[in-house]
């Protein structure tokens, strides 16, 4: 199993302007004590696990959007593509723009709004825009004209999701005319249609049908002009795997392509969880009965025990709301959060550990022998969901990297750092 340094928020040479600098060659001469590792075979387990939810010959958009639900876009759109993903998907033009710089060449969709002369220049790099009006349509197709070019573009189509797109549950006639001016208009290639659903992961599929029904008669009025788009979806990660009628000839999924389940009542048994959150013990104390732990404290201990130090906090995306109630596994035992979740610190109690040791391995979110923390633990305990957990951590804890096993990552791709303390960082781990 390789592993690699992907990237850090402190880049080499940026001290001192050049890469000798002692301080920052010490830097990454060890991994930092609080990290994330993503499993990139996990991801393209998922990504077959999808894949095989679907017809032969659906083409798969693997969403990318907000780092790859924090997973890093770069390597997770790489593993995608290598894997049989035809389409990345991401909801600005800046997250395109960073797998363009990235050296990443596939057609890239933006679910978002993009300023028409972004639009122009994204043409050139595969870039495809998402058309939510006749309007904004128009300020495209002007601004193409300008520059003698052609934008390609997909329309979004408001079944029930209340958000982007022509609202065909309010006015039909209005959303046709709308769709065929739009097909109409100059320097505009319409490559595909698209809608998304708001309830699929439910177990009551009523409003997704409904949804479905509504996009289908749209599809249905432009098949009798002949002008249905070549890629036509709809379905997200949920409605893949349960709705096979959502699929046409384009999926979408995204938390599923890092094995977590888009909604309790979905069966994920098949999905594997891709990332871990990692950390050490820093301090460890043995205290009376009656000590005050963190901020405001607002927890006493009611015996004498051990209070561990782990330097992860809110500002690593480590809510504040996992104060007092979250878990942490030392040695394979869950350690309970005492007190506040501070915004570089987590105090756990580990009296009952008796040989939890100082630089001891945390896992904050993971597996470890038989127990997980898994991200749907995490985030019930902040009222939310797993898709928050993830795309909710910062890039101040950087990411290492499993690779897959029979994929070739570019050079370029491999920022340059040290990788042998990596690899004896990580060895002997495996979740
Ligand atoms: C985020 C997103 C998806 C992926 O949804 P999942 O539930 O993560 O599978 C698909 N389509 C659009 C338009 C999105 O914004």
């Amino acid at each position: 199993m390789t592993l690699f340094y992907s990237h850090d928020p402190v880049r080499p040479g940026s001290l001192s302007g050049t890469p000798a600098d002692p301080l920052q060659q010490s830097l990454f001469s060890r991994p930092p004590h609080t990290r994330i590792e993503v499993d990139l075979s996990a991801i393209a387990r998922n990504i077959q696990v999808v894949k095989q939810h679907c017809r032969p010959g659906t083409k798969l958009l693997a969403v990318v959007k907000a780092n790859a639900y924090g997973h890093g876009a770069v390597h997770v759109a790489n593993t995608a593509l290598a894997w049989g993903a035809d389409f990345l998907g991401v909801a600005r033009i800046s997250e395109a723009v960073q797998l363009l710089e990235a050296g990443i060449r596939s057609p890239m969709l933006v679910f978002g709004d993009v300023w028409p002369l972004q639009a122009v220049h994204g043409q050139a790099h595969g870039i495809r825009i998402t058309l939510t009006s006749l309007s904004s349509a128009r300020a495209v197709s002007a601004v193409a004209l300008s520059h003698g070019c052609t934008v390609t573009a997909h329309i979004k189509i408001d079944t029930g999701m209340g958000r982007l797109g022509l609202c065909a549950g309010v006015n039909m006639d209005r959303t046709m005319a709308d769709l065929e001016a739009i097909m109409q208009l100059e320097n505009l290639a319409i490559e595909g249609i698209y809608t998304h659903f708001a309830n699929a992961d439910a177990k009551d599929k009523t409003h997704t049908d409904q949804q479905l029904a509504l996009f289908s008669q749209v599809l249905g009025r432009l098949a009798e002009k002949n002008l249905v788009p070549d890629i036509v979806h709809a379905a997200n990660s949920a409605a893949t795997l349960e709705i096979p009628d959502s699929h046409f000839t384009m999926v979408r999924p995204g938390i599923s392509l890092y094995g977590l389940c888009p909604g309790p009542g979905i069966d994920c048994t098949d999905l594997t969880p891709a990332l871990s959150i990692l950390s050490r013990i820093i301090q460890l104390k043995q205290v009376p009965k009656g000590f005050a732990v963190s901020y405001g404290s607002t927890h006493i201990t009611d015996r004498a025990t051990t209070i561990a130090t782990i330097p992860v906090g809110y500002a690593d995306g480590y809510s504040r709301l996992f104060s007092a109630k979250a878990h942490m596994l030392v040695k394979g035992q869950r350690a309970k959060v005492v007190g506040r979740v501070c915004m570089d610190f987590t105090m756990i109690d580990v009296g009952h550990i008796l040989d939890a040791g100082l630089g001891d391995e945390v896992v904050i979110l993971g597996s470890r022998g038989s127990d997980t923390i898994s991200a749907d633990e995490l985030a019930k305990l902040a009222n939310t969901i797993n898709y928050e957990i993830v795309a909710g951590l910062t890039s101040r804890m950087p990411v290492f990297y499993r690779q897959p096993p029979h994929h070739h990552i570019p050079e370029s791709h491999v920022s340059q750092q040290p990788s042998h303390d990596v690899n004896q960082e990580v060895h002997g781990h495996d979740n």
